[in-house]
């Protein structure tokens, strides 16, 4: 059996969305899919059990901060990232380049690679193209990230073209120095808000594809008009058999957006990042728990959540845990945020499969 496909099983009539299969080593993937993070090799303040209760079928590491600390080899030594943080199911690790170019004032950028200061302690550091696959393959993630430049938004177009010829330069470095056959390696497109680049960024990209193709640097900063103008621009050129990742974004309204261009996998950290806040994502938009309307409010989070947090507990009880810094107050909203962005990946799949996903869309304008 190959370890690596994608097979599209039904494309929605009237957005064009897809439902697809990502077949990796550690199990079949349905897309779209929403992959919750575990930055450090935890999900925070979940246990797998409890992810995989919410139905994750995949979550997301981060190479960057894994090499920091514990350090890769340390993880290669425990059996690799699945053995040691106990998650059997597929796992996605970035490359660290985001990481890496958001440490601003300490790192300099080269064709060889990036020099940085780490944001923990100062120590010099230099990662190249090889010294990431060298990593993620030491951490033995079943998707591996390219590691690539991400310019910032607002970057001059000759800044952002540099970026986009760097990037293409280190994906076939990446290629060449990757040397697992159970992990695939996911190119990423850049181009910053550059149409043209976009364009050549996606074409160059898609050429040295396997079975998935990353589209980055988006969602930071710009109007979200400006990235669905990105994703419409660039979607007539995605390959059609290739799975489509779009990193870093997992609102439940870029969610609907975006599969509705045709995008397939998300990620975000906001669902956790928000519960430890204090707030819960609903189908009626944001609901801030912590807020004194709620103090007597003994209806769940959503009565039509199926969640351990929805079917055990009252809004009054989850904003008292919140205002007396109770660790469970966190959890059950992490808990909850996660099962939702799942449940409405769920929700997508049935109305592409009655070719209604732009219905769908305006139906949960709440959500926005
Ligand atoms: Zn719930």
């Amino acid at each position: 059996m190959e370890k690596f496909k994608f097979e599209i099983k039904k494309t929605c009539k009237q957005s064009g969305a897809r439902i697809g299969e990502l077949t990796t080593p550690h199990g079949v993937i349905e897309t779209p899919v929403f992959m919750p993070v575990g930055t450090l090799a935890t999900v925070k303040a979940l246990s797998p059990e409890e992810v995989k209760a919410a139905g994750a079928q995949i979550i997301l590491s981060n190479a960057y901060h894994l090499y920091m600390r514990p350090g890769h080899e340390l993880v290669a030594r425990a059996g690799g990232l699945h053995t040691f943080m106990a998650w059997d199911r597929p796992i996605l690790t970035d490359s660290g380049g985001f990481q890496v170019f958001s440490l601003a004032g300490l790192r300099k950028i080269g064709d060889d690679g990036v020099r940085f200061h780490s944001h923990l302690d100062g120590s010099a550091h230099f990662i190249t193209p090889e010294k990431s696959m060298e990593i993620q393959n030491a951490l033995g993630a079943d998707i591996i990230m390219a590691f690539d430049e991400c310019s910032e938004y607002g970057a001059d177009y000759a800044t952002a073209a540099a970026a986009v010829r760097r990037t293409l330069d280190w994906l076939d470095r990446c290629k060449k120095a990757h040397g697992n056959p159970a992990q695939m390696l996911f190119p990423i497109v850049q181009g910053n808000m550059y149409k043209d680049l976009r364009l050549l960024s996606l074409k160059e990209s898609a050429a040295r594809a396997g079975a998935g193709i990353a589209v980055g640097g988006l969602s930071v900063g710009e109007p979200k008009e400006i990235m669905y103008e990105m994703l419409d621009h660039m979607r007539p050129h995605m390959p059609e058999d290739k799975a489509r990742y779009l990193m870093g974004v997992g609102s439940p309204d870029c969610i609907i957006e975006g599969v509705s261009r045709g995008i397939d996998m998300f990620d975000c950290v906001l669902p956790t990042r928000v519960a430890r806040n204090g707030t819960a994502m609903t189908w009626r938009g944001k609901l801030v728990i912590r807020n004194n309307e709620y103090a007597e409010d003994f209806r769940p989070i959503d009565e039509n959540c199926g969640c351990y947090a929805c079917r055990h507990f009252s809004r009054a009880y989850i904003r008292h845990l919140i205002n007396v810094n109770e660790i469970m107050g966190g959890r059950l909203l992490s808990l909850h945020n996660i099962s939702f962005l799942i449940e409405l990946t769920e929700r997508i799949k049935d109305a592409i499969r009655e070719d209604r996903l732009l219905d769908f869309a305006r139906e949960h304008g709440d959500i926005y």
